[in-house]
């Protein structure tokens, strides 16, 4: 199994001395992504990155910042001011981070300790609850309507005078629907700082609310170079926010907490809008085409999305998620379960990968739900060091 957090207790001497909140935390659980790197002959449509390499522009860009390796980066300037103009803000209302989890977690602790509370819209992503729950706070999570729409009023009526922060997504991850501007201005009517977080915005089409910035002080929108951009293992994210919110949120963050390599590799890949256009193209029509494959099967139900993903509900099929992801892998294919995004039923969600693997999903995923005995068989063979349970994404 991967290294990571083994759920036993602190030793005596150790108790002594962690902070009450951290003896018992349950962190983010992302031990899917070393089964992936441990078994690189499976294909990873499993965490919802971009399936193809950085264009040859951006490598060369990295790899000359790599001879300058020996020194300290600087603050990052020019990604913030290109970054600033690709949204649409001034560059005061944009602070970077390693990855945008990192914006996300200085965030949560900028706002949030305890008998704090956060409200989130769920399902969504789970870093945001472990987060809270990290560093002492109450997460109130606001369930989405049952036909999957978010529900703006329940949101609004559970802010007490304790709420300190609400955990909003669009697209949306896991369920893939994104936000409207009429809906997102609702919920920041209530005056609590907001984070809007917008990974996915481009895999698709959807609206971004980065334009809101400088009308809502309340508003903190997040947005990363891992998805569409594909430079997940560069760590690249940023904020986009009221000045004195980046202000506060710098006062927090550690100083170099992106890479040169990083900043020179994001700034050849923003200067480069062309590539990210026609990723965008790809990644939505190759969507759509898995979409239509998955409506074709018998008791399947996905989900319109904007993202890069699809979440799939199996449940009528009468076959449990765990025994197709498990199925799955044993043909080469990762995908994943959705159980830890506060999401109850059988699901499945699968990452829009190249031409190829879209057309072996759509085949090997037919084949595990069409016949239980059969994919039962398969599950046997997979099975070892499983990635297939209820761990995030
Ligand atoms: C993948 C994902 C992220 C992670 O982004 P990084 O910029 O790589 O840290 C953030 N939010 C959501 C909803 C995601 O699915």
């Amino acid at each position: 199994m991967a290294p990571g957090p083994s759920g036993a207790p602190d030793p005596v001497w150790l108790a002594r001395f962690v902070r009450p909140g951290f003896a018992d935390a349950q962190p983010y659980d992302a031990s899917h992504h070393d089964f992936a790197w441990r078994n690189r002959e499976l294909s990873r449509l499993m965490s919802n990155e971009c399936p193809l390499p950085p264009p040859p522009t951006v490598v060369a860009a990295a790899v000359e910042a790599l001879g300058q390796a020996n020194l300290y980066p600087n603050s990052g300037w020019e990604l913030r001011d290109a970054l600033a103009a690709f949204t649409g803000v001034s560059s005061d209302r944009v602070i970077l981070g390693n990855g945008s989890t990192e914006i996300l977690d200085v965030a949560t602790r900028a706002f949030v300790g305890p008998g704090d509370e956060a409200v989130i819209s769920v399902p969504t992503y789970a870093f945001f609850e472990t987060q809270v729950r990290l560093y002492g706070g109450r997460p109130v999570l606001v369930p989405m309507t049952p036909d999957l729409r978010f529900d703006t009023e329940a949101i609004v009526a559970a802010v007490t005078p304790d709420t300190k922060l609400i955990f909003l997504c669009s697209p949306n991850n896991p369920t893939g629907n994104s936000w409207t501007i009429p809906e997102i201005e609702t919920v920041l009517g209530a005056g609590i700082p907001t984070v809007v977080d917008q990974a996915y915005l481009e895999c698709g089409y959807s609206t971004s609310f980065a334009a809101l910035v400088p009308r809502h002080e309340n508003l903190i929108v997040t947005r990363t170079m891992s998805k569409a951009f594909g430079l997940a293992a560069l760590r690249i994210g940023y904020g986009v926010a009221d000045p004195a919110v980046v202000e506060l949120l710098l006062r927090i963050r550690i100083p170099f907490s992106v890479s040169l390599v990083a900043i020179r590799a994001g700034l050849a890949a923003v200067r480069d809008p062309a590539v990210l256009d026609e990723r965008r193209g790809f990644i939505s029509s190759e969507r759509e085409r898995v979409f239509a494959g998955l409506v074709d099967l018998p008791g399947v139900r996905p989900w319109q999305s904007d993202g890069n993903f699809i979440t799939i509900d199996i449940s009528e099929t009468g076959r449990a998620s765990a025994d197709v992801v498990d199925a799955a892998r044993s043909e080469g294919l990762l995908l994943r379960r959705v159980s830890a995004h506060r999401l109850t039923g059988q699901y499945v969600r699968v990452t829009i990968g190249t031409v190829a693997q879209n057309d072996r999903f759509l085949d090997v995923f037919a084949r595990a739900l069409g016949d239980p005995g059969e994919a039962a068989a398969l599950g046997v063979a997979g099975g070892a060091g499983g990635g297939s349970g209820g761990t995030p994404a």
